[in-house]
Protein backbone atom coordinates (compact mmCIF):
# COMPACT_ATOMS: atom_id res chain seq x y z
CA UNK A 1 0.00 0.00 0.00
CA UNK A 2 2.52 2.31 1.09
CA UNK A 3 4.26 1.80 -2.71
CA UNK A 4 1.02 2.25 -4.46
CA UNK A 5 0.85 5.82 -2.50
CA UNK A 6 3.61 7.17 -2.79
CA UNK A 7 3.33 5.92 -6.92
CA UNK A 8 -0.08 7.58 -7.23
CA UNK A 9 1.11 10.93 -5.28
CA UNK A 10 3.78 10.97 -8.17
CA UNK A 11 2.04 10.24 -10.76
CA UNK A 12 -0.57 13.28 -9.56
CA UNK A 13 2.44 15.12 -9.83
CA UNK A 14 3.49 14.14 -13.62
CA UNK A 15 3.54 16.57 -15.91
CA UNK A 16 0.87 15.78 -18.30
CA UNK A 17 3.92 15.36 -20.90
CA UNK A 18 5.88 13.14 -18.59
CA UNK A 19 2.77 10.87 -17.85
CA UNK A 20 1.93 10.07 -21.48
CA UNK A 21 4.77 9.11 -22.66
CA UNK A 22 5.75 6.69 -19.12
CA UNK A 23 2.09 5.35 -19.82
CA UNK A 24 2.65 4.75 -23.49
CA UNK A 25 6.08 3.04 -22.85
CA UNK A 26 4.48 0.69 -19.84
CA UNK A 27 0.82 0.19 -21.11
CA UNK A 28 -0.66 1.17 -17.42
CA UNK A 29 -0.07 3.57 -15.33
CA UNK A 30 3.15 3.99 -12.64
CA UNK A 31 1.04 2.81 -9.80
CA UNK A 32 0.00 -0.67 -11.48
CA UNK A 33 3.83 -1.45 -11.26
CA UNK A 34 4.70 -0.18 -7.77
CA UNK A 35 5.15 -3.66 -6.13
CA UNK A 36 6.65 -5.43 -9.35
CA UNK A 37 9.95 -5.13 -8.04
CA UNK A 38 9.06 -6.97 -4.99
CA UNK A 39 6.66 -9.52 -6.70
CA UNK A 40 9.43 -10.36 -9.55
CA UNK A 41 12.42 -10.54 -7.06
CA UNK A 42 12.31 -14.53 -6.57
CA UNK A 43 11.86 -14.88 -10.25
CA UNK A 44 14.02 -17.07 -12.37
CA UNK A 45 16.34 -14.59 -13.85
CA UNK A 46 15.66 -11.68 -11.53
CA UNK A 47 17.35 -13.22 -8.30
CA UNK A 48 20.00 -10.56 -8.65
CA UNK A 49 17.70 -7.25 -8.14
CA UNK A 50 16.68 -9.16 -4.60
CA UNK A 51 19.91 -7.31 -3.76
CA UNK A 52 18.45 -3.95 -4.38
CA UNK A 53 15.61 -2.97 -2.41
CA UNK A 54 17.95 -1.72 0.67
CA UNK A 55 21.47 0.15 0.94
CA UNK A 56 23.80 0.61 3.55
CA UNK A 57 25.46 3.23 4.88
CA UNK A 58 29.08 3.57 6.68
CA UNK A 59 29.33 4.72 10.87
CA UNK A 60 29.20 8.45 9.52
CA UNK A 61 25.97 7.70 7.93
CA UNK A 62 27.49 7.66 4.24
CA UNK A 63 26.72 5.76 1.65
CA UNK A 64 28.76 2.19 1.52
CA UNK A 65 28.00 0.56 -1.53
CA UNK A 66 28.01 -3.05 -1.90
CA UNK A 67 29.49 -5.49 -4.58
CA UNK A 68 26.46 -7.23 -5.66
CA UNK A 69 24.36 -3.59 -6.12
CA UNK A 70 21.71 -2.03 -3.62
CA UNK A 71 18.76 0.58 -4.26
CA UNK A 72 21.53 3.49 -5.28
CA UNK A 73 23.29 1.75 -7.63
CA UNK A 74 19.58 0.29 -8.99
CA UNK A 75 18.47 3.84 -9.43
CA UNK A 76 21.42 5.61 -10.58
CA UNK A 77 21.80 2.87 -13.32
CA UNK A 78 17.78 3.02 -14.27
CA UNK A 79 18.07 7.02 -14.49
CA UNK A 80 21.66 6.77 -16.32
CA UNK A 81 20.06 4.56 -18.69
CA UNK A 82 16.73 6.72 -19.12
CA UNK A 83 18.41 9.48 -20.20
CA UNK A 84 18.58 9.02 -23.49
CA UNK A 85 15.81 6.11 -23.43
CA UNK A 86 14.88 6.72 -27.02
CA UNK A 87 18.12 4.85 -27.82
CA UNK A 88 17.52 1.96 -25.60
CA UNK A 89 15.78 -1.22 -26.37
CA UNK A 90 12.16 -1.39 -25.33
CA UNK A 91 12.74 -4.18 -22.70
CA UNK A 92 15.39 -1.85 -21.00
CA UNK A 93 12.92 0.83 -21.04
CA UNK A 94 10.34 -0.65 -19.22
CA UNK A 95 12.63 -2.27 -16.89
CA UNK A 96 14.49 0.52 -15.56
CA UNK A 97 11.04 2.16 -14.86
CA UNK A 98 9.84 -0.49 -13.01
CA UNK A 99 13.23 0.02 -10.95
CA UNK A 100 12.37 3.53 -10.55
CA UNK A 101 9.11 3.29 -9.76
CA UNK A 102 9.76 1.20 -6.92
CA UNK A 103 12.84 2.12 -5.76
CA UNK A 104 12.68 5.62 -4.90
CA UNK A 105 10.08 3.84 -2.36
CA UNK A 106 12.52 1.62 -1.06
CA UNK A 107 14.87 3.79 -0.29
CA UNK A 108 12.98 5.71 2.15
CA UNK A 109 11.62 3.47 3.98
CA UNK A 110 13.32 3.73 7.22
CA UNK A 111 14.37 -0.24 7.66
CA UNK A 112 16.10 -0.02 4.37
CA UNK A 113 18.78 1.70 5.44
CA UNK A 114 21.11 -0.69 6.62
CA UNK A 115 23.38 0.82 9.65
CA UNK A 116 27.27 -1.00 10.19
CA UNK A 117 26.32 -1.14 13.73
CA UNK A 118 22.72 -2.05 13.54
CA UNK A 119 21.39 -6.02 13.50
CA UNK A 120 17.66 -6.97 12.22
CA UNK A 121 15.30 -8.06 14.65
CA UNK A 122 11.82 -9.31 15.92
CA UNK A 123 9.24 -7.47 18.04
CA UNK A 124 6.00 -8.54 19.00
CA UNK A 125 3.01 -5.94 18.57
CA UNK A 126 -0.25 -7.16 20.33
CA UNK A 127 1.03 -10.40 20.55
CA UNK A 128 1.95 -11.06 17.00
CA UNK A 129 5.47 -11.86 16.51
CA UNK A 130 6.83 -10.08 13.18
CA UNK A 131 10.71 -8.46 12.14
CA UNK A 132 10.54 -4.73 12.97
CA UNK A 133 11.50 -4.33 9.49
CA UNK A 134 8.02 -5.46 8.76
CA UNK A 135 7.01 -3.09 10.97
CA UNK A 136 7.74 0.12 9.09
CA UNK A 137 6.70 -1.85 5.85
CA UNK A 138 3.42 -2.63 6.50
CA UNK A 139 2.54 -2.72 10.68
CA UNK A 140 2.19 1.15 10.81
CA UNK A 141 0.58 1.92 7.80
CA UNK A 142 -1.68 -1.35 8.07
CA UNK A 143 -2.79 -0.36 12.24
CA UNK A 144 -3.14 3.53 11.48
CA UNK A 145 -5.30 5.30 9.17
CA UNK A 146 -6.45 2.24 7.31
CA UNK A 147 -7.01 4.03 3.99
CA UNK A 148 -6.35 2.83 0.82
CA UNK A 149 -3.55 4.08 -1.51
CA UNK A 150 -6.41 6.62 -3.17
CA UNK A 151 -7.23 8.53 0.10
CA UNK A 152 -2.97 8.30 1.38
CA UNK A 153 -2.51 10.81 -1.72
CA UNK A 154 -6.06 13.10 -1.17
CA UNK A 155 -4.97 13.61 2.51
CA UNK A 156 -0.82 13.67 2.12
CA UNK A 157 -0.59 15.54 -0.99
CA UNK A 158 -1.02 19.33 0.26
CA UNK A 159 2.01 20.77 -0.32
CA UNK A 160 2.94 23.97 -2.13
CA UNK A 161 4.71 24.84 -4.88
CA UNK A 162 7.34 26.16 -3.06
CA UNK A 163 7.71 22.64 -0.26
CA UNK A 164 7.74 20.85 -3.62
CA UNK A 165 10.80 22.55 -4.13
CA UNK A 166 12.37 22.37 -1.22
CA UNK A 167 11.70 18.49 -1.12
CA UNK A 168 12.92 17.80 -4.15
CA UNK A 169 15.72 19.43 -3.89
CA UNK A 170 19.50 17.59 -3.87
CA UNK A 171 20.43 14.30 -5.14
CA UNK A 172 19.46 10.72 -5.48
CA UNK A 173 22.11 10.43 -2.65
CA UNK A 174 21.44 13.69 -0.41
CA UNK A 175 17.87 12.16 -0.16
CA UNK A 176 19.38 9.07 0.86
CA UNK A 177 21.73 10.04 3.52
CA UNK A 178 18.66 12.11 4.79
CA UNK A 179 16.60 8.84 5.23
CA UNK A 180 19.72 7.20 7.07
CA UNK A 181 20.23 10.36 9.50
CA UNK A 182 16.16 10.56 9.90
CA UNK A 183 15.63 7.58 10.36
CA UNK A 184 18.33 6.21 13.22
CA UNK A 185 15.86 7.08 15.64
CA UNK A 186 13.31 4.20 14.94
CA UNK A 187 16.04 1.51 16.96
CA UNK A 188 15.72 3.77 20.21
CA UNK A 189 11.71 3.14 20.12
CA UNK A 190 11.42 -0.92 20.33
CA UNK A 191 14.42 -3.41 21.13
CA UNK A 192 15.04 -6.97 20.31
CA UNK A 193 11.83 -9.59 21.14
CA UNK A 194 10.45 -6.37 22.72
CA UNK A 195 6.97 -7.32 23.74
CA UNK A 196 4.19 -4.37 23.36
CA UNK A 197 0.59 -4.85 24.73
CA UNK A 198 -2.33 -3.52 22.92
CA UNK A 199 -1.82 -0.29 24.41
CA UNK A 200 1.75 -0.13 24.16
CA UNK A 201 1.47 -1.23 20.28
CA UNK A 202 -1.23 1.32 19.95
CA UNK A 203 0.92 3.70 21.17
CA UNK A 204 3.69 2.99 19.22
CA UNK A 205 2.05 3.32 15.98
CA UNK A 206 0.31 6.75 17.53
CA UNK A 207 3.89 7.83 17.63
CA UNK A 208 5.22 6.50 14.78
CA UNK A 209 2.83 7.02 11.57
CA UNK A 210 3.40 10.75 10.86
CA UNK A 211 6.93 10.08 10.29
CA UNK A 212 6.00 6.97 7.74
CA UNK A 213 3.72 9.28 6.10
CA UNK A 214 6.53 12.33 5.78
CA UNK A 215 8.54 9.15 4.05
CA UNK A 216 5.64 8.61 1.50
CA UNK A 217 4.97 11.91 0.81
CA UNK A 218 8.69 12.88 0.02
CA UNK A 219 9.45 9.44 -1.85
CA UNK A 220 5.81 10.16 -4.31
CA UNK A 221 7.16 14.15 -4.74
CA UNK A 222 10.83 13.15 -5.45
CA UNK A 223 9.17 9.96 -7.69
CA UNK A 224 7.84 12.50 -9.97
CA UNK A 225 10.74 14.89 -10.32
CA UNK A 226 13.39 11.96 -11.34
CA UNK A 227 10.43 10.76 -13.84
CA UNK A 228 9.42 14.68 -15.04
CA UNK A 229 13.18 15.24 -15.79
CA UNK A 230 13.71 12.53 -17.37
CA UNK A 231 10.20 12.16 -19.79
CA UNK A 232 8.68 15.96 -19.53
ZN1 LIG B 1 11.20 -3.47 -2.30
Amino acid sequence: MGHDAIAYIAECNLTPKAKKTIEKILGHSIVYYATWMDEWRAEPGYEHTSAWHTASVDKNLVYAPRPKGDVIFALEDAIAKLQDYKQQDDSTVVMSLRCIIHFVGDMHCPVHVKYADQKSYNVYLNGDKCSYHNVWDDQIISRSHRWGYLEYAHQLDRCTKQQIKTITAGTLRDWFHENARDSRHIYELVGPNEKLDKNETKSFVNHTHEYAERQILRAGYRLAHVLNELFD
